[in-house]
């Protein structure tokens, strides 16, 4: 990690420490209010619950310090999805979507926003670099893609989708601010699952849209206040209190992740493992510049649907959950929610265990 990027660790975990009044608590209050003493008196900032939150503010000025860059708190990743998306776009402009990113932005598309005229396009991750984003109001990319861990050159394509006159909006979600810097990179806005490392227990869902755009953020604050897609006070707090250990947590993940997929890999029973850190993968070169860490997914193929459920039930050490991020490790097969992979095909969420006890494990779950 370098030195700016520690410089804003440091001064995250300190946002609070020097700006509360004496006899003030150093952690972050949660205040649960439905509405605020309102006086007839101009510029009040906080009226109502749906417009402002003393606890999603502390949660925003630690985010802002992270992706620096103002930040907008959401109850979820997808509304923090549908909001950048929302804000973007309007009938007859075009959307471009990754046909192998989280199913859920794609369903959001094809359900909703095409029914209301947004033409919807998805192309493959890896097919990005090379599009032709001619018409394109808003592309989405999401890189290392998940679950396939494709990884492509945020700057090279924001070039040529700014070139078009669109915007590109990142998921950011599989990296996080500390791995991965788009809107550094030229991106104009991030959108996050904070479900997953960032808040990293596997307690809370939430989510984040980051962008330096005044203009685009100012509709993303409007898009909350009128869809009601508002945080709730503990939620927030939660996730506050998780993001003070994400670095130290990433680092342990991710420098178990790099262990487990080059033995794994080299293992007789585990066929196409994808993890961008490993140097003969087709993701590595982008990503060794563009990424400050290889992350903590690793996608891998047992034989057949049974071999691989046999293993995720076997190995004690694996939860068998969807979502990745969190504390434990967890592995789920990704065909069950319809993306295109093969049966047998587990995408590995590694945890916080220490790395030769959860290999053991794995090892004697394969058999
Ligand atoms: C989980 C996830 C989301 C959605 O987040 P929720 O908090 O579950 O709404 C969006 N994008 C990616 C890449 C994700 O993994």
């Amino acid at each position: 990690m370098d030195l700016d990027a520690q410089k804003r660790i440091a001064t995250l975990l300190h946002h609070r420490t020097k700006s509360v009044a004496p006899g003030e608590p150093l952690a972050l209050e949660i205040t649960s209010s439905a509405t605020f003493h309102t006086p007839d008196v101009p510029g009040l900032s906080r009226i109502y619950g749906r417009t402002g939150m003393p606890t999603w503010e502390g949660l925003e000025a630690q985010l802002a310090i992270l992706e620096d860059a103002p930040c907008v708190a959401f109850p979820s990743g997808m509304a923090a999805i549908s909001a950048a998306l929302f804000a973007g776009l309007q009938a007859g402009r075009k959307l471009v979507l990754p046909s192998d990113g989280y199913y859920v932005s794609r369903i959001l598309g094809s359900d909703f926003l095409a029914p209301f005229g947004v033409d919807v396009v998805e192309i493959p991750t890896r097919d990005f670099e090379t599009a032709d984003f001619t018409g394109a109001s808003v592309v989405l990319l999401e890189t290392p893609s998940n679950p396939g861990l494709d990884v492509v050159d945020i700057a090279a394509i924001a070039a040529r989708v700014h070139a078009a006159g669109g915007i590109v909006v990142v998921d950011n979600t599989t990296m996080t601010p500390l791995l991965q810097r788009p809107l550094d990179l030229g991106a104009d806005v991030v959108v996050a699952a904070d479900t997953k490392a960032p808040a990293g227990h596997s307690d809370v869902l939430f989510g984040h849209v980051a962008s330096r755009n005044a203009d685009f953020m100012a509709r993303v604050l409007n898009w909350r206040r009128l869809s009601g897609a508002v945080p709730g006070a503990f939620e927030a707090w939660l996730v506050h209190r998780g993001i003070e250990t994400l670095e130290v947590r990433l680092e342990r993940m991710c420098g178990s992740a790099q262990v487990i997929a080059e033995r794994l890999r080299a293992h007789p029973k585990v066929r196409n493992l994808r993890y961008p850190g490993l140097p003969d993968d087709p993701s590595y070169a982008v990503a060794r510049r563009q990424m400050a860490g290889f992350g903590f997914l690793i996608g891998f193929e047992l034989q057949d649907a049974f071999v691989a459920e046999e293993f995720l039930t076997r190995c004690p050490l694996i939860a068998q959950a969807t979502s990745f991020g969190s504390t434990h490790t967890s592995g789920e097969r990704r065909i069950r929610w319809g993306d295109k992979v093969h049966p047998g095909f587990i995408r590995l969420s590694v945890g916080l265990e220490p790395v030769e006890v959860l290999w053991a494990a794995m090892v004697e779950a394969l058999g």
